[in-house]
């Protein structure tokens, strides 16, 4: 079966890759020379993910899945949440919005947060959405270098290092994204239309 995941992020195709069943040909948008970004325009994260989904099976007609993500923060009322990208502004620069947030928060006591991702799947037609949710808390400064984002400053629960001083294979393990994309194989996995039909002679 082909299925696309309509990103452009190369390194969110590596990851959905290497969790895919093998009987799934999995194609990126750049691989269909769909070189349009999807605008944004919801005003939920499930919303934008399920946009772009229904975009990407309108124009392919194939079946297809997107994500969307955000950190919410207890103490800003869910902010950033569906604007999490562009916090600091139409440039969607990872230190702005980070800046901002340490300030937003620098009197803060409750520096609770969580990362949310929603999976959105068109198969056939019908529509599914699969949540990931990890908790935890926003640290006073950066800590570590690798990731994206809020990595720097996101301390998931039980742990006492932040994103971005964990290697990625433990953070993509326990991270919001790996816990909807591991819902979503598992649906795939499941799911009748992935079976082979019996043959005639069965
Ligand atoms: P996206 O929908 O995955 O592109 O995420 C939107 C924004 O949320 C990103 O630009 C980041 O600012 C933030 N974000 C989402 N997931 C993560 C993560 O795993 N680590 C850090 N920041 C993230």
């Amino acid at each position: 079966m082909k299925l696309i995941f309509s990103t452009h992020n190369q390194n969110k195709l590596k990851e959905v890759r290497s969790l895919i069943p093998a009987n799934i040909q999995l194609m990126s948008l750049d691989e269909l020379n769909f070189k349009n970004e999807i605008e944004e325009t919801e005003t939920t994260i499930e919303g934008n993910a399920l946009l772009k989904a229904r975009t990407i099976y309108k124009h392919t007609g194939i079946n297809c899945f997107s994500d969307d993500s955000g950190l919410l923060v207890d103490d800003l009322n869910g902010a950033p949440g569906v604007y999490s990208a562009r916090f600091a502004g139409e440039q969607k620069n990872d230190q702005d919005n980070i800046d901002k947030l340490l300030n937003e928060l620098r009197n803060s006591k409750n520096r609770a947060a969580h990362f949310k991702t929603v999976m959105a799947l068109v198969l056939e037609g019908k529509e599914y959405v699969f949540e990931g949710i990890i908790h935890g808390k926003i640290t006073t400064e950066k800590q570590g270098s690798n990731g994206f984002g809020y990595d720097p400053v996101f301390m998931p629960e039980g742990y006492n290092q932040t994103f971005a001083q964990m290697d990625p294979e433990t953070k993509n393990s326990i991270s919001h994204r790996g816990i909807a994309l591991k819902k979503l194989v598992d649906f795939l996995v499941t799911s009748s239309v992935l079976r082979t039909p019996p043959s005639k002679e069965e």
